[in-house]
């Protein structure tokens, strides 16, 4: 049964007013709140269990250290990931991509090679393949957008070819919540011997991911938004690919044997993990993940998708309010803008009414400049919102339009 009051107990945050209202939460895109089992657990790190993973003889070395490897254990349940030396920790998303863009491109991109990115991404999932193409004389290629922001399908057939050593592409896009068509852009890549990365920073809170049935190579996501701590993130890559690829960082833990004639790196995954890796918010995230599991996904998904389209209906209602992204295939987010305002104006007339949405680019100018705007109002969804919260956001909305005009 899924009960929201009871999961809305579980997050201490949201019994808060602010600005002298009850708190409406709608900025989950960029990062969600925290259950009290979460919180707890990140206490009990430092009360109890604290002490570097991977060096000492200790107790709590030990300990710390076995809580950080059933966390990546839970992970790579959750994600159904074939071992664990598949799942890397990172920082998050963008640390999850740059390493993948550094390493995999280190090995595997050489001049005149392309990279294929969706024009709808995150900066994260641009920058780093930039960065590499810059390095390696590589070009990147975009998969164009329609009006709406749906990557074109037959547009992205005509990029891929010989060339192509790399697709990376956004599960869901965060400026919009359109899902992309995984599947079909995965099966027209498997054709050719280009790698896929999916950024999953966007979907991983709401949909099952299964990596194996995807059959991606890279998945990123980060902790944070799926009920975590900040400070962690996943890389997941295909074993066999990740053993070919040259370490990102070197320093302690990444090493078997380290001499000045000769250093030998350790085996996956801690390859890629150098330095004293955040195993504190590692061991959170799993817990974030129990939690996850113990709601349902489904469950979850279906909630989030009857509240989506509860409030586009709803703020479709409103009088000049756009929204950018209208598809069938969403998930979480409404991203709009109400005609002779600006997305600043309503967002911070919002937070007086105690409602708190993104407003900006959402680190994808490029999406924005697609739409010939500068920036939306994004209300996105999480697991604890409620339908009296939407009707809550259209009336701030409501009353917003009414002090600007
Ligand atoms: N990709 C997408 C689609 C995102 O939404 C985000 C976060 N807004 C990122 C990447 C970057 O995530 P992080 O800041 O946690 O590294």
């Amino acid at each position: 049964m899924f009960d929201i009051e009871k999961i809305r107990r579980q997050f201490p945050i949201l019994t808060q007013k602010v600005n002298g209202k009850p708190l409406v939460y709608l900025d989950n895109g960029a990062t969600t709140q925290k259950p009290r089992q979460v919180i707890d657990i990140v206490n009990k790190m430092y009360s109890e269990y604290n002490s570097n993973i991977h060096r000492g003889v200790h107790y709590l070395s030990a300990k710390s250290t076995e809580l950080y490897e059933n966390a990546r254990e839970t992970v790579r349940k959750f994600i159904n990931a074939e071992t664990p030396e598949e799942i890397i920790f990172t920082k998050g998303t963008t640390d999850a991509i740059n390493l993948a863009a550094f390493s995999f491109g280190e090995k595997y991109i050489k001049e005149n090679d392309e990279i294929i990115v969706g024009l709808t991404e995150h900066h994260s999932n641009i920058v780093p393949w930039q960065m590499l193409c810059k390095r390696k004389k590589a070009k990147l290629k975009v998969i164009p957008a329609d009006e709406n922001g749906e990557l074109k399908f037959e547009e992205f057939k005509k990029l891929l070819g010989k060339k192509t050593k790399l697709v990376a592409f956004a599960h869901v896009a965060n400026s919009t919540g359109i899902i992309n068509p995984v599947e079909k852009i995965i099966e027209e890549t498997r054709k050719t011997e280009a790698k896929i990365l999916i950024d999953g920073a966007q979907a991983i809170q709401h949909k099952k991911i299964d990596v194996k049935t995807l059959d991606c190579d890279f998945y990123a996501f980060s902790g944070h938004k799926i009920y975590a701590e900040t400070g962690i993130g996943v890389l997941y890559g295909k074993k066999e690919l990740l053993e070919t690829m040259p370490p990102y960082q070197g320093g302690g833990d990444m090493i078997k044997s380290v001499s000045f004639e000769k250093t030998e790196y350790a085996d996956l995954p801690l390859k890629f993990e150098a330095g004293t890796s955040n195993y504190v918010a590692a061991v959170s995230l799993a817990e974030a993940l129990n939690f996850v599991n113990s709601t349902g996904i489904e469950n979850i998904e279906k909630h989030e998708s009857e509240l989506l389209a509860y409030a586009e209906e709803k703020l479709s209602s409103i009088n000049g309010l756009k929204i950018f992204g209208k598809s069938r295939n969403k998930t979480s987010a409404v991203s709009f803008n109400i005609k002779n305002t600006h997305f600043y104006d309503i967002g911070m007339i919002l937070d007086k009414l105690g409602t708190a949405v993104r407003t900006g680019t959402h680190c994808a100018e490029p999406t924005m400049k697609h739409f010939g705007i500068t920036g939306t109002v994004r209300a996105s969804f999480a697991v604890y919102n409620t339908f009296d919260e939407i009707d809550k956001l259209y009336e701030g909305i409501i009353k917003a339009q009414k002090m600007l005009s």
